[in-house]
């Protein structure tokens, strides 16, 4: 499968047609055949937004898992709650990207996990001020995390045991599917999928691991022009943006 926009709709349409039913964390039971999408937020939001409305046009909705601290993007600047909104606004959930490794490298020891879920999906939630955050995943989980199957109260840990003992479960880590989901989905073998993919890794073009993480990289000067522009009067007359 490319990491292309097309070939991702292509991969709804093949669910579609082997009789998947597109569900959340919340209501796979009621369906035979569920299949749960969830996208990991690493570093782009506006390749969620991307994606977020290809979904939409597909008829799909999906839970898209933001990181609260992260050098990439500000989940609480203005520009990136308008982001999140639109994500909101084309049908789908917003969870919590839970990254223990800040805790870890802080302390030099294990948090309370748990505790640290909890306040980080209540900060969001104030952040995003759009209902409770009732679902997390893990960012670059420990093996203690993988194995622990937390149990969270009023949120859904997606990396509960039912998710990945009921579920048949392929990701796109690293720009690169481990198992073929295209043959999973039409093999007939199995009746519950739970999807990873990151809408960093997909573009209108196909483009190859080191272009695309490349064109983002480059893509910060931009960014970075555009945000001293909304923050010094008459940029233009110190320096002119310098064209990568
Ligand atoms: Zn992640």
């Amino acid at each position: 499968m490319n990491f292309t926009y097309k070939s991702y709709r292509n991969l709804i349409n093949q669910l579609k047609e082997h009789g998947f039913s597109f569900a959340n964390y919340h209501n796979y039971k009621q369906y035979d055949m569920p299949v749960i999408m969830r996208h990991d937020v690493d570093n782009s939001l506006d390749k969620a937004v991307s994606l977020a409305k290809i979904e939409q046009e597909e008829g799909i909705s999906s839970t898209y898992f933001l990181l609260l601290s992260t050098d990439f993007y500000n989940v609480s600047s203005k520009h990136s709650v308008d982001k999140i909104r639109t994500i909101m606004e084309c049908g789908h959930e917003i969870g919590l990207h839970f990254d223990e490794m800040k805790y870890t490298l802080a302390s030099g020891t294990m948090p309370d996990v748990i505790d640290a879920i909890k306040t980080e999906a209540e900060i969001m939630s104030r952040i995003i001020g759009a209902g409770q955050i009732k679902t997390v995943s893990m960012h670059r989980p420990s093996k203690e995390t993988l194995e622990a199957d937390y149990k969270i109260d009023g949120i859904i840990n997606s990396y509960g045991m039912e998710f990945f003992k009921e579920f048949k479960y392929v990701s796109d880590s690293r720009r690169r599917w481990r198992e073929d989901v295209e043959n999973i989905i039409t093999s007939g073998e199995y009746d519950k999928l739970h999807i990873l993919t990151h809408a960093f890794w997909y573009n209108e073009e196909e483009l190859d691991l080191r272009t695309s993480v490349e064109q983002f990289v480059l893509s910060g000067n931009h960014d970075r022009y555009q945000a001293m522009k909304e923050n010094i009067t008459n940029l233009d007359e110190i320096m002119d943006e310098v064209k990568l």
